[in-house]
């Protein structure tokens, strides 16, 4: 009885217990308190059974308490606790630097539409819209779109890119689109020219590189502004072809990186050979990355620009640009490389596969693409949790698939449906089957509030015919006891290539865990729906379902058991799956 006068200890029983409690709807479990208290008081290893009594008691009389009690108690004696467990629940993002002083944040995700959204783009996405969303700001969509020749915009990738980020649960507040913004673009020009801030070079790239890298200027940009405005206007009118002349911002011919020195803003782009899907051949002067990027920023009162580190340069690059101008550069956070193991394919990459024909479209399950991840039921929270899990750190991190499954698991793994699916069906018969059964097998094992499917297994003189998936068939043995999942336990009375027979041979659970038999999944015959599963290496999984799985609509996703979760796709006369993961 010593250990029950010990006040410290049961202070410390009771506040785990109270903890335990609060994490469990209100009952603490006193089998997860035990080591608990041993790990902090190694002198009680030896009195391990005293102390469970001593735990149980405490445990009784804290689960005796309302939740409301026991969240009081814990307020009034250990308030610490509760702030802790907070933090380490909701991992949330660091604070934008300088955020107050702005009466709002306002970020941007800026894509060109020239392929649909992948997981590649993630961090840029969720990163800026979660910052927007953090400080109650303004999250804007701009379409990067003013480059019609190399990185050429396809109109049916901006209507796609907005669904992705509404799949993803990015709302945006404001949308551009940079190909309706060229006038904007042109008086800046004009007034960067009018100033002596850039000028229109029409040397020869080889030309200007070979002046640049010798830190010189070329022979354009120290002419009057007056010779350079009535070049741009010669620009404009087409007195210019193609590559014969660009405007570039004064920087300074010789800093210590090449590529900040007078970078080119505004250049040529043949209007008949390359018209833009949006404005056709309206335009033929067009604005090169920084120059329509770095106006933009300010001009939409950008105040964090969230990037990837390899946008450095761009912002010393840009800065100068904002000098010449009076207006400040707006915070940026350049955070490092997010790379994803069993790397995924690059825009190009990705365009091309799918206009040759290699991808069935933009959702192959092959891809990276959000509409593929979507498709397969990768869950656009299981994303963003893995995203702000990383932040914005400038260093570069790795993940794998597997890290982007684990978080999907978490969140699917307690909504999702439980059913079975037999892959390559064969055929089992079991005999001597004693009585009419009747399966009820719960549609999730830890909600039986959600339901369950029921089959009846009637005995039949030539055994009752079941479907096992090939995998299980060719794994049995003769003479082996196999447990059918939440049906029966039968023993292997034979083996061949379409065909195991086996004997009834008990009812309990605990009979088949005594013999160790192995667990596996059934459909009774006649019970069947045709399905497939098409797998994220494209090849599909032909098989049975359970009959159960006729009423599912396209959109649910579900467990199939043993084998993983899966987005069901179509469902009429056959079930068409999508694998997600184990
Ligand atoms: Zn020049």
């Amino acid at each position: 009885m010593t250990l029950e006068n010990d006040q410290d200890l049961r202070e410390l029983i009771q506040k785990a217990a109270l903890l335990n409690a609060l994490q469990h709807g209100g009952k603490a479990q006193a089998g997860a308190l035990i080591g608990r208290i041993i790990s902090e008081r190694q002198d009680l290893k030896t009195e391990a059974k005293e102390l469970s009594g001593l735990i149980g008691k405490v445990v009784n009389e804290v689960n005796s308490l309302s939740s409301e009690e026991q969240k009081r108690m814990v307020e009034e004696k250990w308030p610490e606790t509760l702030k802790k467990e907070k933090t380490a629940e909701e991992k949330a993002l660091p604070p934008l630097p300088n955020a107050s002083k702005y009466t709002q944040i306002v970020t941007r995700f800026s894509p060109n539409p020239d392929c649909v959204l992948h997981l590649g783009s993630a961090r840029a996405i969720i990163l800026s819209h979660e910052y927007a969303r953090m400080y109650k700001g303004r999250f804007i969509l701009r379409f990067e779109d003013t480059d019609s020749k190399v990185k050429r915009p396809v109109l049916e990738f901006y209507p796609r890119i907005r669904e992705d980020l509404a799949w993803l649960g990015c709302k945006t507040d404001e949308e551009y689109i940079q190909s309706d913004r060229l006038p904007i673009y042109y008086e800046y020009a004009e007034r960067l020219l009018r100033e002596g801030n850039a000028y229109v070079c029409t040397c020869t790239p080889d030309q200007f590189r070979e002046q640049s890298l010798a830190k010189k200027p070329c022979n354009c940009r120290d002419l009057p502004p007056q010779e350079h405005l009535e070049r741009w206007q010669r620009m404009l009118d087409g007195g210019y072809r193609e590559g014969e002349a660009v405007v570039r911002v004064k920087t300074d011919v010789e800093h210590p990186n090449p590529a900040v020195r007078d970078w080119p803003a505004l250049r040529i782009i043949d209007p008949a050979k390359y018209p833009h899907p949006r404005v056709g051949s309206k335009y033929r002067v067009w604005p090169l990355y920084n120059f329509s990027t770095g106006l933009d920023d300010h001009l939409m009162g950008i105040t964090h620009i969230i990037r990837g580190k390899e946008h450095l340069t761009n912002k010393v690059r840009q800065e100068y640009m904002y000098r010449y101008l009076g207006w400040t550069y707006p915070e940026a956070i350049h955070y490092g490389r997010l790379k994803i193991t069993g790397a995924f394919l690059s825009k190009s990459k990705i365009v091309q596969g799918v206009r040759e024909g290699l991808y069935a479209g933009w959702d192959d399950p092959r891809l990276a693409t959000f509409a593929a991840l979507r498709r397969r039921g990768i869950t656009p929270e299981a994303i963003e949790k893995m995203i702000i899990d990383v932040g914005p750190k400038t260093a570069d991190v790795t993940l794998s698939w597997e890290n982007l499954y684990a978080y999907n698991r978490k969140i699917l793994d307690p909504l999702s449906d439980r059913y079975f699916f037999v892959s390559e069906p064969t055929t089992l018969k079991v005999k001597y089957i004693p009585k009419i059964f009747r399966a009820k097998l719960p549609l999730h094992p830890e909600k039986p509030e959600r339901g369950f499917r029921e089959y009846t297994v009637t005995p039949a003189r030539d055994g009752a015919v079941f479907w096992i998936a090939k995998k299980d068939a060719d794994a049995a043995e003769v003479g082996q006891v196999i447990r059918l999942m939440e049906l029966f336990n039968v023993k292997i009375e034979s083996v061949n290539a379409n065909l195991v027979e086996a004997s009834f041979a008990s009812e309990a659970y605990e009979e088949a865990r005594k013999a160790k038999a192995k667990l596996i999944h059934w459909i009774l015959k006649g019970e069947e729906h045709p399905c497939q599963v098409v797998m994220p290496d494209a090849t599909v999984n032909e098989g049975v379902a359970e009959s159960a799985c006729k009423k599912l609509k396209p959109d649910a996703v579900i467990q199939f058991e043993r084998f993983g979760f899966v987005r069901v796709d179509t469902n009429d006369a056959k079930l068409t799956a999508y694998y997600a993961h184990k």
